[in-house]
């Protein structure tokens, strides 16, 4: 088999399994009287070749998900978007802030209030605004990364005081297990904030939702959906 037969294979794989997400996006969307143009879809990227990345920027996702810096930045020079539609979304140390700043557009996974002021200098010195989320460990799991819902408040309102950074939203990995409950402890940790009006905190993304459980996210309020398997096949 030579690389010409190959890709267009690719391309038709591809573009018909994402296809069939934005199906089942709009499906889940009707159901629980939400419009589907409001959630994104982002291909998550870690393992996957730039060149098969840009197949599916082709068929039409909307963002790439991005998890380890170094991957990353092998991959980016290759792609065929720019920095606009890239989201960081990974366990991102403060020493590397500075290696991505400029390559994407919101950094999802902000889970200490070191990382954020980091951001926070790294945007000021480009004379930029960086879009975060707070990543929230809303299982309370050991394993995990983020704030959890107590810390929410000391978080956001020290947050909002940092002038290059804009928080706009909340992001989450749930439990494997009972996943629909998390995302519904999510969403309504999400409107509660946004009803606090604080200042410089927007909620305005609710990112969560995986291959395996999207339509729940999407029946939950999700408006970010971030899909690695369901896109590119099994890592
Ligand atoms: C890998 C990954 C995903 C995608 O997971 P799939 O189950 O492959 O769709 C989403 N979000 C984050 C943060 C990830 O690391």
């Amino acid at each position: 088999m030579t690389i010409n037969q190959f890709v267009p294979d690719l391309s038709l794989l591809l573009g018909s399994r994402i296809g069939e997400i934005r199906k089942r996006i709009c499906n889940a969307a009707q159901r629980f009287g939400r419009d589907a143009s409001e959630v994104h879809l982002m291909a998550v990227t870690k393992t996957v070749p730039a060149d098969t990345v840009n197949i599916a920027i082709e068929q039409g996702v909307d963002l790439l998900g991005e998890n380890r810096v170094q991957e990353f930045l092998s991959k980016y020079s290759v792609y065929r978007t720019t920095a606009e539609n890239i989201h960081f979304i990974g366990h991102l140390q403060t020493n590397k802030v500075k290696k991505i700043v400029d390559k994407v557009s919101m950094i999802e996974s902000v889970d200490s209030i070191s990382l954020a002021k980091e951001i926070n200098d790294e945007a000021g010195k480009r004379n930029r605004i960086m879009p975060i989320l707070l990543e929230i460990n809303i299982g309370e799991e050991k394993t995990k990364f983020g704030f959890f819902p107590s810390q929410m408040k000391s978080a956001l309102e020290e947050l909002s005081k940092l002038p290059n950074i804009q928080v706009s939203g909340l992001m989450t990995i749930p439990p494997k297990r009972d996943g629909k409950l998390y995302f519904r402890k999510m969403q309504r940790l999400y409107i509660d904030i946004s009803n606090q009006n604080m200042d410089n905190i927007n909620m305005s993304y609710l990112s969560m939702g995986m291959s395996e459980d999207f339509e729940s996210a999407v029946e939950c309020g999700a408006n970010i959906i971030r899909i690695g398997t369901a896109i590119f096949g099994k890592r």
